[in-house]
């Protein structure tokens, strides 16, 4: 990226004051790497547009309005916005108004957290001491050092001003590990109804970035701190407090913060994380000797996770992801399970389209994240796992079936209806009960027997 950024920087030319702003120097300060680099430059949008076309870059006017333009280096894209000012705030949202052309200062004074609010000027990106070039009006590297989120300025006005900041203190929390500052964190509870103004998507897209942050159970503490897990996942709040015993060491809440920490950072899987024990509050009973129990809780933990997750408006495929996970976490073929039944709950899986490795991927987390012996929870999770991968070759589907059906409707004399799948279906159960039955001669057999009374 410093290539591409050196020949945008040649475009425009040095009086064009070309910085790396924002995250792109928090993440160069960490030594962390970024996914993209912001740009901000003194120059008004359409005079970028005219200097980055002058030297053959490719332009897209992304948001003029806004003071922002694309430039494409090679497939690579690269925003650059004017300088700009935010002035009036009206629906805790956006600004209504905002000027273009201001101090680098003032923009870096509307940006949300002091880590987020500093600037590199392009010429000394390829410097060896390129950081003791970093503009830094409000100690972002001294937070960086001190590990803090903190607010440019007044944070209950910043909070006022754009509720999604909320909620992005929380998910950089969550990201970098970080605390968010005692002023900061006290503004959110204060600023809830801002915050409940912001869309859903943004609300789905940060809690995404929350859940798969390294410490995500920092972030989720300061959201049920904060109110902010009631305002959107409401649902949940009833896991905070609910003890469990027996298996766990830990109450539903803190076990999910456990599990939702242990599954790799992949969306379905932090999501189900969250939610996979949703449902264990309402399902909770005694028995004679103290002990809880949950039973049937996976499908109430299902119900809430398609709710919550519609109404964020995630994707159909996320939704099902998360969906099917939940719904076989609860699953432990363990020792005791026949050949059969663990070929008959691989078919499940397949059916909900939930690879093998990822179930198993949960089950570990979720197994791990109940506060008992990590190396026993690794051991068995190999084992069970060697056993059902060694079985995953077998025939599961009608499809694998030795004989197809036109190979049987010919034996029968009939042509294909309702009975054809039926058939197949008592075939395909043979053939899981004793995989070897799945050549010619033996469905034929049984076939013709199933014919018979049928
Ligand atoms: P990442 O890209 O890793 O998610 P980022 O810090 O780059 O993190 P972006 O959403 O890409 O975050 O925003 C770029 C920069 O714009 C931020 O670093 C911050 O300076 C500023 N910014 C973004 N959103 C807001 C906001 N809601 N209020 C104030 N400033 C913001
Ligand atoms: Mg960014």
């Amino acid at each position: 990226m410093k290539e591409a950024l050196a020949i945008i920087h040649r475009a425009l030319g040095d009086d064009a004051g070309l910085v790396l702003v924002g995250g792109g120097v928090r993440d160069l300060l960490l030594a962390r790497p970024s996914a993209d680099w912001d740009l901000a430059s003194s120059l008004l949008p359409e005079e970028v547009m005219a200097r980055a076309k002058a030297r053959g870059l490719r332009v897209i006017p992304t948001g003029l309005q806004h003071g922002t333009v694309t430039v494409m280096v090679g497939a690579k894209g690269f925003e650059i916005t004017t300088f700009r000012g935010d002035e009036i705030y009206e629906d805790g949202r956006r600004p209504v108004s905002l000027s273009l052309g201001v101090a680098l200062e003032e923009d870096l004074a509307r940006r949300d957290f002091t880590i987020n609010a500093m600037a590199l000027p392009a010429s000394a990106v390829d410097r060896e001491d390129w950081a003791a070039s970093v503009v830094d009006p409000f100690g972002g590297r001294r937070d960086l050092e001190l590990g803090v989120i903190r607010a440019v300025g007044d944070p209950l006005l910043r909070f006022a001003e754009d509720g999604l900041r909320c909620l992005r203190a929380c998910r950089f929390s969550a990201q970098l590990g970080f605390d968010i500052e005692p002023a900061t964190l006290d503004a959110i509870p204060r600023r809830l109804d801002v915050a409940g103004k912001v869309s859903v998507e943004r609300v789905f897209t940060e809690l995404t970035k929350l859940l798969c942050g390294d410490e995500p159970g920092k972030g989720l503490a300061a959201l049920a701190s904060t109110g902010l897990l009631g305002l959107w996942l409401p649902e949940l709040l009833p896991m905070i407090g609910c003890r469990q015993n027996n298996h766990h060491l830990y109450p539903v809440w803190e076990h999910s913060l456990e599990v939702v920490r242990r599954t790799p950072a992949d969306h379905g899987l932090r999501w189900a994380g969250l939610l996979h024990d949703s449902g264990k509050p309402a399902r909770r009973s005694e028995d004679a000797k103290g002990h809880y129990h949950f039973y049937g809780h996976e499908a109430d933990s299902e119900a809430i996770a398609q709710d919550i997750l519609t109404r964020l408006r995630a994707s159909n495929a996320l939704v099902k992801d998360v969906v099917s996970i939940v719904r076989h976490h609860g699953t432990h073929p363990g020792p005791t399970w026949g050949d059969p039944a663990c070929r008959r709950f691989l078919k499940r899986l397949q059916e909900d389209g939930l690879a093998l490795e990822r179930w198993a991927a949960f089950r570990l987390a979720d197994n791990s994240g109940k506060g008992f012996g990590e190396e026993r929870c690794l051991a068995e999770h190999q084992e069970v796992l060697a056993r059902l991968q060694a079985m995953a070759p077998s025939p599961l589907h009608i499809k694998a079936l030795a004989v197809d059906g036109r190979a049987l409707m010919a034996l029968a004399g009939r042509k294909g209806g309702p009975w054809l799948g039926e058939l197949q279906a008592h075939l395909l159960e043979q053939v899981m009960d004793d995989p070897s039955l799945n050549h010619e001669s033996a469905l034929r057999a049984a076939a013709k027997a199933w014919l018979e009374g049928h």
